[in-house]
């Protein structure tokens, strides 16, 4: 049965980043929760849902229109048979996408279709609640973390200026697999390390 390692952690951790790394050194797949929930989002946005109506976002959530499609070493979730790469990496989707992550019935729905991925292969799946909730069972598990100020730095340079700090609040305190430390995580603050300091230790503890 398929591997699945789980990187979880803060905004702006270096998660995207290590994981793809880490993906491509033993050959996994990539999946990005992140952007499955931002892609919700964003169409929660386009259609005009009251992101104050958790009965309104739920019900979007049950009728929208998607499917599961391997690029490369890489999954991605599209709608209406559309991937919105570019278009879920705004400051107002980030935004809208932690109301929406809030609510259980949108959690549940993408925990199924995340672990629907496992028959695309081994995983590295990066996000909030991969080791605590989407795949509990694993025995890989890793969280990222960063100071603020750093994080906020790898925002700027990526040209995104947005509050990072009140983000994680809210990830942290929502009721519905807030984002928290795993039973098992080993727990990784790069502050100051590079991309491949980060990922090479997360390999040598996988290989361990
Ligand atoms: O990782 P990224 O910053 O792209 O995630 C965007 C938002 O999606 C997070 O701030 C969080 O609210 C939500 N999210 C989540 N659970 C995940 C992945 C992302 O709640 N597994």
């Amino acid at each position: 049965s398929s591997i699945v390692i789980a990187i979880d952690g803060t905004s702006a951790s270096g998660k995207s980043t290590n994981a793809k790394m880490v993906a491509k050194a033993l050959g996994y797949i990539y999946v990005d929760t992140g952007a499955m929930y931002r892609t919700f989002g964003w169409h929660c946005l386009k259609n005009k849902v009251n992101l104050d109506d958790e009965k309104a976002i739920a019900s979007a959530c049950k009728k929208w229109k998607t499917s599961l499609e391997r690029v490369d070493n890489h999954v991605h979730l599209l709608v209406d048979g559309y991937y919105p790469a570019r278009e879920i990496r705004t400051a107002e989707v980030s935004s809208a996408t932690s109301l929406i992550a809030a609510v259980p019935k949108v959690r549940e729905w993408m925990k199924k279709k995340q672990r629907e991925c496992i028959q695309f292969g081994n995983l590295v799946m990066e996000g909030r609640d991969i080791g605590t909730n989407v795949f509990p069972e694993t025995d890989f598990k890793f969280y990222l973390d960063a100071c603020l100020n750093e994080r906020s730095k790898r925002r700027l340079a990526e040209g995104v200026q947005e509050n990072l700090a009140a983000r994680d609040q809210r990830d942290s305190q929502r009721a519905a697999a807030p984002l928290m430390v795993a039973l098992g995580a080993k727990v990784i603050n790069n502050s100051g390390m590079t991309a491949e300091e980060t990922s090479k230790l997360i390999i040598e503890e996988i290989q361990r």
